[in-house]
């Protein structure tokens, strides 16, 4: 009887179990399914895409069709930033269901709804930055638009510059370090400002114009491009990216370096796994959401009665509806909040405390609780419910490791798994380690991923 506890190498488990072909295989779709999806928008319809692919149909499709049986496959779309996809369970839906949820939004920089000017022969837009970055990281890098623009008649126009090798890029300017002795004596956080996140889009003069040229040689190529005006700014959401593809890092290449893995590392995992689920006991859920950079709220936030509504639809076409039935579907359910976890960063190793990190390449995260200051605004998960994840892990030879977000009292975050735990669902963070999360690039273990992608499908597959 081994008395010690110790965590693993997923790296040394999986080249046992001759899977490191299938880790980079799985690392590949991951990063087809990041280059096709930079945005919360595009990532949701690629998840669509995906579903249908794998024969999911629309809820709308399925309350046309008039009921729902065990083994369907169904997809909600809300307002094509977030998703659901549901597996049906042989059991009914008050018996509860198995949530994997992630989010699809990542921290960005938006355009404001008055964009464009210019300035000393140079046209800029002024911008709001969306989430949690630090400022700094977003100056001079090759950046990208992303984004939709409703035009006065109500048609939507898809924006997407820079991404393409033979697109232009823009740029957020920095100051060179020769006249920088007063921005070097400054806090990071104030080196660069909110207000001084400004994207340069152009500097060539339209011919014949005198005032404000630059402006109006901006406004006639979005015009021939585009076909918009400048007041379908005021109607349009338009977000600025790092530009380019998601790449494998390092020379074993065991790693991926790309924009936004926080989240959408944890949400392909869940749609992957429940795609390649045929028959679940219990209902399973891949669940994409909106906002979780934000605080969840609006009405693709995890805060909207989207899902809730959803499963009430569901229980209608299973069986007669009634209210409680959807409260029971609800308290009944256990959840992965699948999101990332602070991998331990021996470059910064001051900010973790290093029994209780998440290493890459200990494959998928557990967290019982992040919050920050005293488990501040945490969901702290139940000690049966995390046994009950060890369990399944531990059945399915599932490499995983136990996290906390760095050191008390260094900061910390926060997830969508208090959301679901206020219906009384059982609720626990499950997730890889990123290392520069929030960074325009961050990076994850490709092992750790493949992991996390098994220890999903086990979720959805095993009950203890
Ligand atoms: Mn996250
Ligand atoms: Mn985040």
């Amino acid at each position: 009887m081994n008395l010690k506890h110790e965590f693993r190498d997923a790296w040394k488990v999986e080249r046992e179990n001759n899977k490191i072909e299938e880790v980079m295989k799985y690392s590949k779709e991951y990063m087809n399914f990041l280059d096709s999806g930079k945005t919360e928008r595009t990532s949701a319809l690629e998840v669509i895409r995906l579903a249908k692919e794998s024969g999911y149909i629309s809820i709308d499709e399925a309350i046309s069709k008039g009921n729902v049986e065990p083994g369907d496959k169904i997809y909600a779309n809300n307002k094509d930033k977030s998703v659901a996809l549901f597996l049906i369970g042989d059991k009914p839906l008050e018996k509860g269901m198995r949530i994997v949820g992630g989010h699809l939004d990542v921290p960005r920089i938006d355009l404001k709804a008055n964009p464009l000017y210019q300035e000393a022969n140079l046209g800029f837009f002024k911008t709001h930055y969306y989430g949690g970055i630090k400022k700094y990281q977003w100056t001079a890098l090759p950046l990208a638009l992303h984004g939709v623009v409703i035009l006065n008649d109500g048609s939507k126009v898809d924006i997407c510059i820079g991404e393409d090798e033979k697109d232009p890029v823009f740029c957020i300017t920095d100051l060179l370090p020769h006249l920088s002795a007063d921005q070097m004596q400054k806090k990071l956080s104030d080196g660069i400002t909110g207000e001084g996140l400004n994207l340069l889009i152009g500097h060539m003069p339209l011919e014949g114009e005198e005032k404000e040229a630059i402006e109006a040689n901006i406004l006639k190529i979005l015009n021939e491009k585009y076909n918009m005006i400048e007041e379908d700014f005021l109607s349009a959401e338009i977000e600025i990216v790092p530009a380019g593809k998601a790449r494998d890092l390092g020379l074993d290449r065991s790693m991926v370096l790309a924009y936004g893995h926080d989240d959408r590392v944890c949400s392909y995992a869940g749609v992957k796994a429940i795609l390649d689920s045929e028959s679940v006991e219990y209902t399973g859920v891949a669940l994409c959401v909106d906002k979780e950079e934000v605080g969840s709220q609006g009405n693709t936030g995890m805060h909207s009665k989207f899902f809730e509504n959803t499963v009430a639809e569901l229980i209608a076409l299973q069986e007669n509806y009634c209210e409680l039935k959807l409260k029971r579907a609800m308290s009944n359910s256990k959840v992965l909040s699948a999101d990332v976890a602070a991998g331990y960063d021996p470059n910064f190793a001051d900010a973790y405390e290093k029994r209780n990190s998440a290493y890459l390449g200990r494959g998928v995260v557990v967290s019982k609780y992040t919050g920050s200051r005293g488990k501040g605004g945490c969901n702290d998960a139940n000690a049966e419910f995390t046994a009950e994840i060890r369990r399944i892990f531990n059945k399915a030879d599932i490499v995983w490791q136990t996290a906390e977000l760095g050191k008390v009292d260094q900061g910390g975050g926060g997830t969508i798994a208090y959301i679901l735990a206020n219906y009384g669902a059982e609720v626990i963070d499950c997730g890889v380690g990123v290392l520069n999360m929030h960074a325009p690039n961050e990076i994850v273990s490709k092992v750790d991923i493949y992991e996390m992608y098994k220890g999903y499908k086990a979720f959805y597959n095993i009950n203890i």
